[in-house]
Order: C-alpha cells, then structure tokens, then sequence
C-alpha cells in the first residue's frame, strides 16, 4: 500500500515548496496538492515546468488536485468556472502526470431533496468526466460529514458515483466525513471497491454525529474512528489505490511542518500496517 499526505495536513505551517522537499525526505509516496492556495502561491515564483521537473527527479509523485468545489448548483458562470477550473487541472496534470481531481459538492444550498441532489450531482459529475476522460484523468466525488453538506455520506456518494455510469468517476473516502455522519459499514462492506479511488486517513474526536469540523481531525490512531473497521474492511474487499492522511487541526499547525508530517506518517503507517502491507 502507498502512503501519501494531503497538504491540508500543513496548511497552517508550510508552503507546496517545501511540502515536496519533506514529503521526499520523509519518503511519502504520494502528495495531494492543494489548487486553491498552495498550488498559485507556489507558481508566483515557480512554473509548472519547476514542478514537472521536481516529480521527474523524486521519488514522491502528485496522487490528486484538491479540490475542485463547489461543483454543484452553480449559476452559468460558476458552472463554467468549474469547467475552466478543471481543464487547468488537466493542463497541469498532464505536465507533472497527476490524473486525479478531487472535487467538492456544495455546502448550504437551502434544503435540497436527495433525488434534486443526485440529479445534479450525476450531471455535473457526468459534463466533467466527458471533459477529464480522453486525458485519462479520474475524478472522485468526496461526500463531507456535515449536516449541511449536501453530499454527506458514504452510501449517497456512492450511489451517486454508480448513477454517473463513467469509469473515470469514483468516490474519496475520507475517514474522518465517513465517521462524522454516521455512514454504514454495511455500505462500504456491500460497495464496489473499484469506485474507491482514494482514501483520506485521519482521526477524530469523539463527537455527537453532526457536531464535528475538520478541525476535529485527530492522527491516525488516537481518536475515535473505527480505522480498523473501516481499513480491515477495504483490505478484505481489495482495496489497493492509496491512503492519503488529511488533517486539519490547528493545533498541529504549531508545530514545524517537518515534525507534523513526521508524526502524521508513523501515525498513519500504525494504522494501516495493521491491514496492508505498506510499501
Ligand atoms: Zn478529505
């Protein structure tokens, strides 16, 4: 199993520069880059040819662009914000060989029903795709654990994901949003594994079901997500793209960005070892 971080783990104590100079040190696998600060405060002073250079010349490689949001329930000009949006991501993917785009539905859109919900999930997801495919770029649909969040657990994003009928389009399971709504084991024991196209490690504290933010987040290990549950499961079901850890506790943006991702990684590696095999 691959390792990777996500840089919301470092948002508050480092830059996409130095990210890519620890990951390597540390010997993460992967890093999921940040387009909606890292990534345009990193080419202020760099270009994309830089970063394309820095992967071939590494051992750590790009596993997704986060985040592409909100995709849903735009007007005409969000809608081809996204769409623009997206087809920068491939221009720079195809550059540095990064195939994924995490994108994001919308939060506080008034009360949806889920069906409104899912139709316009399904197109958006379905007008990106067509966009993403002849790239080979993949896209997941990341459901988050707030009430508020119009895609918000497992099972929806799922269903979603299948509804879209494209290859290229799957779901991030993010452990900290799949604890924090409540989503069922039961649906991830019963799910099509193959439409996992990334999962986000972290923790959280042990909240009421709808209280939490990201900010929450624990490491791996020491709060109260069933990780095993949720690991020991993916393994069983032959998960076997990679596991990102993504946290987002200010907390640990006091400490140096090196520390925190060394400790986001031996916290990480605990956990999953006891599942998979890294490396
Ligand atoms: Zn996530």
């Amino acid at each position: 199993m691959k390792l990777g971080f996500n840089e919301a783990t470092t948002i508050g104590n480092s830059t996409l520069e130095q990210d890519l100079v620890l990951g390597e040190k540390l010997g993460y696998d992967y890093i999921e880059i940040r387009t909606m600060d890292k990534l345009p405060e990193y080419l202020k002073t760099h270009t994309v040819d830089d970063l394309a250079n820095f992967f071939k010349t590494s051992k750590i490689k790009p596993l997704a662009f986060n985040t592409l949001y909100p995709v849903t329930f735009n007007d005409a000009a969000g809608e081809q914000k996204i769409v623009d949006d997206l087809k920068y991501m491939i221009e720079v993917g195809n550059k540095i060989d990064c195939k994924v785009v995490i994108g994001v539905c919308n939060w506080d859109q008034g009360i949806k029903t889920k069906t409104e919900i899912k139709d316009e999930t399904v197109r958006m997801y379905q007008k990106l795709a067509d966009i993403a495919a002849p790239h080979g770029v993949k896209l997941c649909i990341e459901f988050c654990g707030a009430p508020v969040h119009t895609v918000n657990t497992f099972e929806q994003a799922m269903e979603i994901a299948e509804a879209c009928n494209r290859d290229n389009v799957g779901v991030t399971l993010d452990c900290y949003h799949f604890h924090a709504m409540n989503s069922k084991m039961a649906a991830l024991e019963a799910c099509d594994v193959n439409k996992v196209f990334i999962v986000h490690l972290d923790d959280a504290e042990d909240l009421p079901v709808g209280q939490g933010s990201d900010e929450n987040r624990l490491w791996p290990g020491d709060g109260a997500v069933d990780l095993d549950g949720i690991l020991g499961t993916l393994a069983k079901k032959g998960y076997s793209n990679a596991i990102s850890v993504e946290l987002f506790r200010p907390e640990y943006y006091q400490l140096p960005a090196e520390e925190c991702l060394t400790i986001a990684k031996q916290k990480s590696e605990a956990v999953v070892s006891r599942h998979f095999t890294l490396g």
